[in-house]
């Protein structure tokens, strides 16, 4: 079996911890901090075998360096992001496959929020690791990568089976909701998702994993089609690409 510990850390991110009991295999994914997941493995009894980052962001290696001088895990990272990530153990590209005790994880190039990002995808759970890719009712901002590949990185998760579960890295669920019924202030999926995160969040729990069904009814970033937020943006009939560049820009100038 295969479980999640999810680590809220900094302002709003998070790290999860992966552990599968029969191999006694664990593996965590971005972590920003070090001590708060030595915390858990020591009273967890377990070691750490592997990093999995998505990106180079500090807010995401920033805890490798001392994680691995006090468990010699292995830092797995993409291959391409080795000048800005040190200390890669096992260099990875797309298509890649690895394993945690018998899951099998595939590697995925999502470049958009960088231009070298990759998501761990356990396509037997279903469930996707995305970084900053995919948010819950949002999506990355772009550094160094560029809005076509986002897209094109969004569209690849579009496609996954609508029950997966995507562990994205920061908690913007709510701050996303805002701009998302500003574009569509008549979609009740979105009206029903902020009103359960709302509740989560007064509980301090985090609203994250998300999943794809929910994704698809609510996040503006994946509903490019939606004749509402197409009107509410003056871009009727317009290519899915253009509308969902607009959208990107718009919601970086956006004030909730
Ligand atoms: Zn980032
Ligand atoms: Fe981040």
């Amino acid at each position: 079996m295969l479980t999640v510990k999810i680590i809220p850390v900094l302002n709003d991110n998070y790290i999860y911890l992966l552990h599968d009991q029969h191999s006694n295999q664990t593996a965590v994914v971005d972590p920003a901090l070090a001590e708060p997941v030595l915390d858990i493995l020591n009273e967890q009894a377990w070691s750490l075998d592997y990093i999995f980052n998505t990106h180079h962001h500090g807010d995401h290696i920033g805890g490798n360096r001392e994680l691995k001088k006090q468990t010699s895990c292995k830092i797995v990272a993409a291959a391409a992001d080795s000048y800005r990530i040190p200390a890669i153990d096992i260099a990875v590209n797309h298509g890649d496959v690895l394993h945690l005790g018998e899951h099998k994880i595939d590697i995925i190039a999502m470049p958009g929020h960088t231009s070298h990002h990759i998501g761990y995808h356990f396509a037997d759970k279903p469930w996707l690791f995305c970084g900053d890719t995919l948010f819950s009712m949002g999506c990355g901002r772009l550094f160094d990568g560029t809005a076509e590949q986002l897209w094109h990185s969004l569209q690849w998760i579009k496609s996954l089976p609508a029950n997966t579960l995507i562990y994205c890295s920061h908690e913007y669920t709510l701050a996303n909701g805002k701009f998302a019924l500003s574009l569509e202030p008549n979609n009740q999926a979105t009206q029903q998702r902020i009103a359960k995160v709302t509740a989560l969040r007064q509980q301090s729990q985090p609203s994250l994993p998300t999943n794809l069904a929910d994704e698809l009814a609510t996040n503006p970033f994946l509903r490019e089609h939606s004749s509402e937020l197409q009107a509410n943006i003056a871009l009727q009939d317009a290519q899915a690409m253009a509308i969902f560049i607009k959208l990107r820009q718009l919601k970086d100038h956006f004030i909730s």
